[in-house]
């Protein structure tokens, strides 16, 4: 026997008895988004690499360590999407999109980075976004928040997420507090590590996310971005909690969330969870205004934020809030061999004639007894049995696999409406 071949390290199937809780997150996420009315954006999962490095920042843990990055076939470095606020970006300029107004899009699909496999953290992962542009005051940041919050509702874990909440101000208050940061690290230069004294450089704003339990003083005893926030930021700030207030969601001001990514300016969340670990982060975003001209587009402001699917399905697993598969509603057993061939050509009819059923056919024949054992495995509510003596008069044999009830034969027509009951009394 020849080697068996596996997936690559930190990448998944989702397996067809895992799908349908995909599925339902989707139907959600689609609900959610219409309700809102976001559009949905499709990009390619392959862009050039500079797109990623000029928009995440050079100095980032995505760019620095995480990208899958390749030279193609026409020696062009090419990177398989590490997020896709990049590529959302990169095609609203492409497209000439910004010029006909603001724009809400949201997307979903695939990410790929080169990080450490554990629970909830994948090579190959799923993201779910939203991304405005053309937005420039707080009404969005609260809509997007109050749009997260929905969805939580919708799939049942609000309960176990809460939402954490900063501003960065401006990119010049940023860049002025940035100074003051590295003035306050660089006096205490001996207590960072390895890790953190080579940020001092490069990204100081990113010493404050260290989890190193030996820092935490230096952390909290350092300088905070609030104070080198002009009026119109913090005005700004205050707007979007008092809209949250009043919508009633609950938020928590984190002066040390500062996000990893350069782009980000004024408002960073991230909605977090103590059910799933280290990897508590199921949803991070913000607003980002000067990207897009960064990217070569014209001044616009941004904001959008983007959930991880896995962590997601792991929470709704967690609280059980899960949903069944969905079973077939009959399976059709073929007995014989007029059967089996003129049984199919009734499925097909009864698949006509009953919008949504689920219908399951016997293929390859088999004893009535192996039929019978695979329609109960099925888990269809009905046998539908057909074979010489059914076809002769013209009827279905049906017989109730989940209840005690006599089996009866019954007309074509009296067969679809049973079905069609079946059918309609479905949540
Ligand atoms: P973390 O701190 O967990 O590494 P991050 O800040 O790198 O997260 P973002 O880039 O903000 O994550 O991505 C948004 C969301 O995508 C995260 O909150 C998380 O739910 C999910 N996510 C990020 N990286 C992974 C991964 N490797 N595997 C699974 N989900 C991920
Ligand atoms: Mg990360």
């Amino acid at each position: 026997m020849s080697q068996r071949i596996e997936t690559l390290r930190g990448m998944h199937d989702v397996l067809h008895t895992e799908v349908h809780a995909w599925q339902a997150f989707e139907a959600q996420v689609r609900a959610v988004m219409s309700a809102y009315a976001y559009q949905e954006l499709r990009t390619p999962m392959l862009e050039n690499t500079a797109l990623f490095k000029r928009s995440l920042g050079a100095a980032t843990d995505i760019v620095e360590k995480e990208m899958f990055t390749f030279v193609d076939r026409d020696k062009r470095s090419i990177s398989l999407r590490p997020e896709n606020t990049a590529s959302c970006v990169r095609s609203a300029i492409q497209h000439g999109y910004l010029y006909q107004g603001p724009l809400r899009l949201w997307y979903g699909g695939p990410m790929f980075r080169h990080e450490r496999p554990q629970k909830g953290r994948y090579r190959q992962f799923h993201q779910v976004g939203v991304e405005a542009f053309g937005f420039a005051d707080p009404d969005i940041e609260f809509e997007i928040i109050a749009l997260g919050e929905r969805l939580w509702q919708a799939l049942g874990i609000a309960g176990h997420i809460r939402l954490e909440l900063n501003t960065l101000g401006t990119a010049e208050e940023r860049a002025a507090y940035r100074e003051t940061l590295v003035a306050y690290f660089s006096a205490h230069r001996r207590q960072l590590d390895e890790d953190s004294a080579r940020r001092l450089q490069s990204n100081p704003l990113r010493i404050l996310d260290s989890k190193n339990a030996d820092m935490q003083a230096l952390l909290a005893d350092a300088p905070k971005l609030w104070d080198s926030l002009g009026d119109a930021s913090r005005v700004r700030f205050e707007t979007l909690c008092a809209m949250l207030k009043s919508a009633g969601i609950g938020y928590q001001i984190v002066p040390r969330l500062v996000r990893g990514l350069d782009y980000y300016t004024h408002t960073v969340f991230e909605w977090v969870t103590d059910s799933l670990g280290a990897q508590g982060a199921v949803c991070a975003g913000g607003r980002y205004d000067g990207l897009i001209e960064q990217l070569g587009g014209r001044p616009t402001p941004g904001i959008g934020f983007a959930m991880g699917v896995e962590r997601l399905l792991l929470l709704i697993e967690a609280g059980g809030v899960g949903v069944a598969p969905p079973q077939p509603h009959a399976y059709l057993l073929l007995i014989g061999e007029r059967a089996g061939a003129e049984g199919m050509v009734i499925a097909e009819k009864l698949r006509d004639a009953v919008p949504g059923l689920r219908l399951q056919t016997q293929c390859g024949g088999g004893s009535m007894k192996s039929q019978m054992k695979r329609a109960d495995k099925s888990g269809a509510a009905l046998a539908l049995i057909v074979g010489d003596s059914e076809l002769d008069d013209n009827s279905v044999t049906c017989k109730p696999l989940r209840e005690a009830r006599e089996q009866n034969a019954l007309s074509f027509d009296e067969l679809t409406e049973t079905l069609r009951g079946i059918v309609a009394a479905e949540p």
